[in-house]
């Protein structure tokens, strides 16, 4: 499906530092190691509702991802999925007699929007999964050929189900325990009820069609895909296997990256899916993680409809690192907007004290498992120098460079 629209990043002068990030699978800070162009999957929304702070946060840490790899001269193939199709979609059509399809459309167009306010560079490609129900039906049939998959102990509605243990490594991503395990995933999607499993923990991959719901006819009988299984397809068949970094909110370590790396791991036969499974913190608002179950949430769309600069959201969410749980407030925006607006002031003075460390500091902060807390406290202690006064004419550009290309403000 069409992406957004791009902008400019300008080319930085100095030294690019390569990028080190936490990688949830092995638990620790390790380098990242693109080739000439860095594969990256990050998880995309369900269309059911606008795009809230707690999304922005994480295409935020994935953008900056982005941007540190063009800073280092790789290419970058950024691939995005959009769900849409999927339960919480048609629920909430239901819910409003809305057209899933018609509701899907509409939110995709308002998250594009939003992340071109905030300056997210696109995916070079976002996918459907209803453009590619034909690659999922490949997958889930060759999973079900290898025995990787069964049909569950029902005549009625013979669904597809993924053996969990099928890949033999399920779990290292996570690393939860069972009943960790089992918690989360009857929390986030799962169906460890659903008569004729093998196991409570094995994860649907196609939905046999039911009276009302969407269906696409193929050779594993009419019906729709599971999410995990989604993921998989689109990934492997844009990226391949073994790509660079597999992105998402914490809340999808499990179990949708687990099995989005279990379902393409039995398929391949090889190991691992991504090389670094990478996970951005959540967004709270009055000390609750803000989500749709709980009604708390503050719309990008919505700020911006009450005129709020997004330079300024996305200073806001880049205070706090991205992993961890941090909450929004009117205060957190405030600061944002002086700080915002005392760094525009800077850049448009007609000199300042030379720019090359702040620009070095700026680089080993954001490589440094993207510290943006410290990059914004070197752009500051810039900023504070040059309102005195005096120093040199190229700094002010450099400063603006710098901070448009490596945290994607425009000053
Ligand atoms: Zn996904």
């Amino acid at each position: 499906m069409q992406t957004w629209s791009t902008t400019e990043v300008p080319k930085v002068p100095g030294v690019p530092r390569p990028l080190r990030l936490y990688d949830t699978a092995a638990a620790e800070i390790r380098p990242l190691a693109p080739g000439r162009t860095a594969g990256m999957y990050v998880c995309g929304i369900t269309p059911y509702d606008a795009t809230h702070l707690g999304h922005a946060a994480t295409y935020l840490a994935f953008d900056l991802v982005h941007r540190q790899w063009l800073d280092n001269g790789h290419q970058v193939h950024y691939v995005q999925n959009v769900t849409d199709v999927d339960d919480p979609l048609l629920e909430r059509a239901a819910r409003d007699r809305d057209d899933w399809v018609v509701l899907g459309m509409r939110e995709t167009a308002l998250f594009r929007e939003d992340m071109e306010a905030l300056r997210v560079l696109p995916p070079r490609e976002l996918v459907g999964a209803v453009e590619t129900v034909p690659e999922i039906v490949e997958a889930v049939s060759k999973l079900l050929a290898g025995g990787a998959a069964y049909r569950v102990d029902d005549a009625t509605y013979p669904d597809v189900y993924f053996d969990h243990t099928a890949s033999g490594r399920f779990g290292y991503e996570s690393h939860y325990d069972e009943p960790t395990m089992a918690r989360l995933f009857a929390e986030r999607g799962g169906d460890p009820h659903r008569e004729g499993k093998r196991h409570p923990l094995d994860a649907l991959l196609w939905r046999m069609a039911r009276p009302g719901e969407p269906s696409w006819e193929s050779e594993l009988g009419a019906g729709r895909p599971g999410w995990h299984v989604e993921c998989t397809a689109i990934a492997l068949g844009r990226l391949g296997d073994g790509f660079d970094l597999q992105g998402g909110g914490s809340d999808l370590v499990f179990p949708h990256h687990e099995y989005s790396a279990a379902h393409a791991e039995a398929l391949t036969g090889r190991h691992p899916f991504a090389r670094h499974y990478v996970h951005a913190g959540m967004i709270g608002l009055d000390g609750e993680k803000m989500s749709k179950s709980r009604g708390n949430l503050v719309f990008v769309s919505r700020l911006r409809a009450d005129r709020v600069d997004p330079a300024a959201i996305r200073l806001a969410l880049l205070s706090g690192h991205y992993r961890t749980d941090r909450p929004w407030s009117d205060d957190l925006l405030g600061a944002a907007s002086a700080r915002l607006a005392r760094w525009r002031e800077a850049v448009a003075r007609p000199a300042g004290p030379d720019a090359a460390d702040t620009v070095a500091r700026l680089r080993d902060h954001l490589s440094d498992d993207l510290d943006t807390p410290a990059a914004l406290t070197a752009v500051d202690a810039w900023s504070g120098q040059a309102l005195t006064g005096g120093g040199v004419q190229s700094a002010p550009g450099l400063v603006r460079d710098a901070v448009d290309a490596l945290l994607g403000i425009r000053l």
